[in-house]
């Protein structure tokens, strides 16, 4: 049921991003204070594809190669908060129920919830769906249940990103950070534009919603996780992982330890 209120809310508040005008905060993308890789949150989070010859608007087209390249715009928005979105897999999944026509154009939003495989999804990160259609851009119903559909469409913005996808998930995450709508159209946080600015209140709520998330670590942290697995067994997850560090921001001395720790397996 709150799922459901969730829904009503989300579109009710989208719909009125599309009909007030806010004042624009122009100060919102020059407001990023410099941050370390040191003092980075890293957040695990995993990819869902929806693979299905039966319903279009289930399946989407989406190869590895476009996440690869999505979860790096996505990241680069967030980076100016010092959060990082650590892409722990991607995984290609059937649709597990369908409870609708598998004819219909547009998954309908209240049975979202009822396509992930419940085998593919744990508690211990973000879950990021993607789907082939659906009325709206994007829905956070949960950190475990983040859908965004592959036909997502934005209103340009000057100095806004350069396609929309990047722009919906680094949105939805920002509501799994904390974050609610606002009306500045170059925000990240307006609905269904290509803005992608962050102001200091947001990223100080954002980083300490991180702060505070179970599966969430510091760089350091995260290094020292990594250290401890099995690096011939989990070897794969190792190198993600340590690669995933080298893709902070700037230079500092945990990413050499990360770039050594690479260079010896
Ligand atoms: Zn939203």
């Amino acid at each position: 049921m709150r799922r459901g209120l969730e829904i009503g809310l989300i579109a009710l508040v989208t719909v009125c991003g599309f009909l007030l005008t806010g004042r624009m905060s122009r100060h919102a993308l020059n407001s990023e204070p410099a941050l370390t890789a040191d003092s980075f949150q890293i957040i695990p989070v995993r990819i869902h594809l929806f693979r299905t010859s039966s319903a279009p608007a289930i399946h989407t087209s989406l190869s590895r190669e476009d996440i690869e390249r999505i979860m790096r715009k996505t990241n680069a928005i967030w980076h100016r908060a010092g959060i990082h979105f650590w892409q722990e897999s991607v995984v290609e999944e059937k649709p597990y129920r369908v409870p609708f026509p598998r004819s219909v154009s547009e998954v309908p939003l209240n049975f979202l919830n009822a396509l992930p495989q419940p085998a593919n999804r744990t508690g211990r990160m973000f879950h990021v769906y993607f789907v082939g259609s659906m009325s709206i851009n994007g829905l956070h119903m949960g950190n475990d249940a983040i859908y965004v559909q592959q036909g997502a469409e934005l209103v340009k913005m000057p100095g806004g990103i350069d396609e929309p996808l990047p722009r919906v998930v680094a949105h939805e995450l920002g509501h799994g950070l904390g974050l609610p709508h606002r009306q500045d159209r170059i925000n990240l946080m307006s609905s269904g534009t290509t803005g992608t600015g962050l102001n200091a209140q947001e990223i100080e709520l954002a980083r300490k919603t991180a702060r505070s998330l179970p599966f969430s670590l510091s760089a350091a942290e995260f290094l020292e996780h990594t250290r401890m697995l099995d690096q011939t067994a989990q070897r794969k997850a190792v190198v993600s992982r340590l690669q995933s560090l080298l893709d902070l921001p700037g230079s500092s001395p945990l990413k050499q330890r990360a770039r050594e720790m690479l260079q010896s397996l």
